[in-house]
């Protein structure tokens, strides 16, 4: 069973030729709404990649409250654990760009509102589970009761440190397997990961810092991981990208569904998530765009 303490938004998909410059005003291609928000992603690729999922989070008593509790309980998600905030639900604007990139600006909204008193509430669901996971759109105070509470229950604890920020001594050693893109290493580590030899640098760095299995996504490349026993790089399956918008939050969710919690299977873990990725990167949207454990088991023939 996979829990994930996280956000919640509502993603404005706007579809650019290209990102206007300062001053400029700009005819978009297209907009879109889906649901999206980096907890909320997790989540939903656990699920829909066939794990037990649970969900610990806020929304605001409105339109797009209901319609992310919708997503949640569509995909099978138990979210007895996501409550009312005094707070409008997050939201995201996501400039979409044709060549697939994308620059993303967050309201934090209900997602901040997020308190002791949820986490104190949603203990016996960690407690319960195989695996929490969490990142850095909602409170990093309770991610870190949270993360305590998990370890001193034997649950394996994973952190998506996304977006990118410094993290408290008082998480990093509560955490068990981090995973992490490339930016997200650097601001860690202060190490810019270009060749192996600097993926490894990264990996002891953060091993210094408490965290001894690492898991740094490199987009398109694939994915480098370095855990008490093993080492390894898996490469990127080879696809045309549209939107990389939840790429690393399908991979995370994809991954954490098919994970032993000995960690003694990550290679093939990683095969599968990568896999469920690169389906992601093919279509529009973040939780639309996350496929479901058939679809990835058909693509890998297996
Ligand atoms: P994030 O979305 O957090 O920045 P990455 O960009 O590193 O994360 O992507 C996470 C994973 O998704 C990669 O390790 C890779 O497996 C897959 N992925 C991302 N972009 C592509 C792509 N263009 N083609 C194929 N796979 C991709």
């Amino acid at each position: 069973r996979v829990t994930v303490l996280g956000s919640l938004n509502v993603d404005h998909i706007m579809q650019i030729k290209r990102l206007p410059l300062p001053g400029e005003t700009m005819t978009m291609t297209d907009k879109q709404i889906a649901g999206g928000g980096k907890g909320a992603n997790q989540a939903i690729a656990a699920a829909r990649s066939g794990a037990r999922t649970a969900f610990i989070g806020k929304i605001g008593a409105d339109e797009q409250g209901k319609l992310m509790r919708t997503y949640l309980e569509d995909a099978k998600i138990d979210t007895s654990s996501v409550t009312l905030a005094d707070a409008e639900t997050g939201q995201a604007f996501i400039l979409l760009q044709e060549n697939g990139e994308n620059s993303i600006l967050v309201l934090g909204g209900a997602n901040q509102a997020l308190t002791a008193t949820d986490i104190e509430a949603a203990k016996p669901k960690i407690k319960d589970s195989d695996f929490l996971i969490t990142q850095f759109e909602t409170p990093i105070e309770q991610a870190i009761k949270a993360f305590a509470y998990a370890k001193e229950n034997g649950v394996v604890t994973i952190l998506n440190p996304a977006p990118a920020k410094r993290v408290p001594k008082e998480l990093l050693e509560n955490v068990d397997l981090i995973v992490l893109n490339e930016t997200e290493t650097e601001i860690l580590t202060g190490i810019k990961v270009v060749e192996e030899d600097t993926w490894r640098a990264a990996a002891e760095k953060l091993a210094k810092l408490g965290v001894q299995n690492t898991i740094i996504t490199l987009g398109s490349k694939g994915a480098y991981y370095k855990t008490i026993e093993a080492e390894g790089f898996i490469k990127a399956f080879k696809v045309t990208a549209v939107d990389t918008t939840a790429a690393g939050d399908t991979f995370l969710g994809a991954l954490s569904s098919q994970l032993d919690r000995d960690l003694t299977n990550i290679a093939e873990a990683i095969v599968f998530a990568s896999m469920a990725s690169a389906l992601a990167v093919q279509k529009i949207g973040a939780i639309p765009s996350i496929p479901r454990l058939e679809t990835v088991n058909e693509a890998l023939g297996s």
